[in-house]
């Protein structure tokens, strides 16, 4: 694992500095009263003292750059969360709980909360619309898993968890978790996150039926007769580019993480969205993407009632 080469992998000392680069490009910043003067701001030291400790010499409170972020409670080293960052952020179909137990050598419990915590890091706070003039967003549904207490039916999207996902051709995605996939469900989100100027593309399902009178224009594919793409002057009609986003989902989904909870899927969904948004292709290798995740740890708790939240994967 030659990528994994570099001191803030392995030595706490880096880790810290590394992260503190990233949480406070403009030097320490005191989480309980906000002073960022730089000279009212100490180092703790000493044998006893936690890397990277900070005094604050105004409210004399202590602290690291872990307060604040999906870290804060967590008695995992940093440089052990670097390399958990890096192996999600790197895996295109997801990476199991159980080998980053392996892999890092922790508890498996502790390895499921450090992923979940990093779902959440990976959690984008970009609610800006999707889309524009001369761009198209594809939208599709998709079921997954089975909702507790329900029998497999064969057909029918009834019994299992819906998802809706938006993406931009050449762009971001973006995926909710739906109770059902109906117009009055899919419909505020699809006008919520894509902007008005946009082409839309979708499949021949109902949902959509109305949907020309909220964008520049609405394309249908009619995948139940077959039709799959079809070339009108400059457009080019297909939901490729989503379906392509749920392969890899699925292919996470049932082999990496053996489905989940509802409760967690949208943490899933978070994950498998910000590797998409951030790909190769977009011009975001594996080490910006990583930096990008621990980026997203700042003011995002995430509490658990208890271990019986553990799922298996
Ligand atoms: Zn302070």
């Amino acid at each position: 694992m030659s990528v994994l080469s570099e001191p803030h992998f392995h030595n706490e000392e880096a880790a810290f500095e590394r992260l503190e680069a990233i949480v406070w490009p403009e030097g320490p910043v005191c989480p309980k009263c906000g002073n960022c003067e730089q000279t009212r701001i100490t180092r703790v030291t000493g044998a006893t003292a936690r890397t990277g400790l900070r005094r604050c010499l105004e409210c004399k409170k202590q602290f690291t750059v872990k307060v604040g972020t999906v870290f804060e409670s967590s008695h995992v080293p940093l440089h052990k969360w670097w390399q958990a960052a890096h192996l999600l952020a790197s895996s295109k179909k997801g990476i199991s709980a159980h080998q980053l137990h392996r892999t890092l050598q922790v508890q498996y419990k502790t390895a499921w909360f450090m992923f979940h915590r990093l779902r959440e890091a990976m959690r984008s706070g970009d609610f800006s619309p999707m889309g524009g003039e001369g761009k198209q967003v594809e939208v599709d549904e998709t079921y997954i898993g089975r909702l507790k207490g329900t029998q497999v039916k064969p057909g029918g999207g009834a019994h299992k968890n819906t998802v809706v996902t938006l993406v931009e051709r050449g762009g971001r995605a973006r995926s909710f978790h739906v109770d059902t996939a109906r117009m009055g469900n899919v419909m505020p989100i699809v006008r919520a996150n894509i902007a008005r100027e946009s082409a839309l593309m979708t499949d021949e399902s109902g949902i959509y039926r109305r949907a020309s009178q909220d964008f520049a224009s609405h394309d249908v594919v009619t995948h139940s007769k077959e039709e799959y793409v079809r070339y009108e002057g400059e457009k080019t009609v297909h939901t490729n580019t989503v379906e392509g986003y749920y392969s890899i989902f699925k292919r996470g989904m049932k082999g990496v993480y053996q489905h989940c909870g509802e409760q967690h899927l949208h943490r899933y969904l978070a994950e498998f969205d910000f590797r998409y948004s951030n790909r190769i292709a977009l011009g975001v290798d594996d080490n910006n993407r990583t930096v990008k995740a621990m980026a997203g740890i700042v003011g995002k708790r995430l509490k658990y009632r208890d271990s019986s939240d553990v799922g298996a994967e």
